[in-house]
């Protein structure tokens, strides 16, 4: 054979699909595995997503699209820009995509090149560092600190932008400590890619999961004219990761490079996913209010069962669906911790190294489940430590 091309010694996997498949060989052998893992909503897709789906199929909503999206849902995604942001970007503007990871990777692949620098949070969702790794671009990382409630600070980013960088990655709420950014924080980083002239890739996949605090987008500083790249989608939001469905807003020209890459890939998203997009953003929105209410219910109690188990410490996070507990004081390392949990305890979680260096010391748990499995989880720890 063959050898596989260089590149892909320098392309990440995600831990998530491997704890997953030492997971499901152990239920094979009959064990029971309370699943912590998880980086999906564990709710049904809203009722009539699905119904607006089934209609479109019926209406022959079956054939291509132009590669950018169509223009019903690209407009529907400004009036949401405008309603969550505040400013009202034009269609030309946006872009479909099969979830926000494809436009994370379209977008990066039409800024950076080898030999860039590309300032990153660790931890942070590994995809960000694997795709800036396999273009060639070096990973510039700025540590999350746990005292500082894990958010990136406006100090810690200007300490690293050198006459190399050239672009930003924030994400707020994040994946997977939780965190979200302050107006001031976000104000701050969009004033360094400004000052520096850098891209800015704003991730906001988790912004409509947010207890407690609002969220900001840098894009409302340059209303995505210039350089702010905007992430979102309807994975999170609305319950439907298996729809393949997400969007990215920006500088028009820069979506136009990304359309040439959806051109040579995807061709388009899913014709009749994309009508049902349209019926997420403009229908009810009680689904996800429900949602994000049982998901605070669910914080509350993970994060309070978590400090009552020796060895951990848990802060309490602003967003998404994940807490990043310090494990520290149990003497183990993160994988020796996500070990133990799996084998002796049935409990499947991702070491905090899974997203970054930073992450040593923690580990974190997906609380996309339910109140029962968190309270059995809790039980559980407390016999384990
Ligand atoms: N960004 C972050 C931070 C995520 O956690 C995820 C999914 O876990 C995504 C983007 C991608 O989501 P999707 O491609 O399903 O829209």
């Amino acid at each position: 054979m063959k050898p596989f091309a260089k590149s892909m010694a320098r392309i990440g996997t995600e831990s998530a699909f491997e704890v997953l498949a030492r997971c499901r060989e152990l239920e094979r052998q009959g064990k029971k595995i309370l699943h912590f893992e998880i980086g999906e909503p564990d709710f049904p897709s809203p009722p009539h997503v699905i119904e607006a789906t089934k209609k479109a199929l019926d209406q022959g909503y079956t054939h291509y699209t132009p590669p950018q999206g169509i223009y019903e849902i690209r407009e529907a995604v400004c009036e949401e820009i405008y309603k969550s942001r505040g400013f009202r970007p034009k269609p030309d503007q946006v872009i479909i995509g099969p979830g926000g990871k494809p436009i994370i990777l379209f977008a990066m692949l039409a800024t950076i090149d080898e030999g860039d620098e590309v300032i990153i949070q660790d931890p942070a969702y590994p995809m960000y560092a694997s795709i800036a790794n396999y273009v060639g671009a070096k990973v510039v990382p700025v540590r999350l600190r746990e005292e500082n409630d894990f958010r990136m600070t406006v100090e810690d980013v200007n300490e690293k932008v050198t006459s190399k960088t050239k672009m930003i990655v924030i994400n707020s709420p994040q994946n997977p400590t939780g965190s979200v950014l302050s107006r001031e924080d976000v104000a701050g980083i969009a004033e360094i890619a400004k000052d520096n002239d850098l891209w800015l890739l704003s991730d906001e996949i988790y912004n409509r999961i947010i207890y407690d605090a609002k969220h900001f987008s840098p894009s409302i500083h340059d209303m995505a004219l210039e350089r702010t790249i905007l992430v979102d989608g309807f994975s999170k939001a609305y319950a439907m990761t298996g729809y393949r469905l997400g969007y990215g807003v920006g500088p028009e020209k820069l979506i136009q490079k990304m359309v040439i890459l959806a051109i040579n890939t995807i061709s388009c998203v899913t014709t009749f996913v994309q009508i049902a997009g349209v019926a997420a953003l403009l229908g009810p929105q009680d689904s996800t209010e429900a949602m994000v209410k049982e998901f605070r219910a669910r914080r509350d109690l993970i994060v309070s069962g978590l400090n009552s188990v020796r060895g951990f410490r848990c802060l309490n996070p602003k967003g998404a669906f994940y807490v990043f507990p310090n494990i520290t004081g149990t003497g183990m390392s993160s994988a020796e911790c996500g070990n133990y949990l799996l084998e002796k305890g049935g409990i499947a979680v991702l070491p905090g190294t899974a997203f970054g260096e930073a992450g040593e010391g923690y580990i974190r748990f997906s609380y996309a489940t339910s109140q029962e499995k968190i309270k059995e989880l809790i039980e559980k720890l407390k016999t384990l430590f």
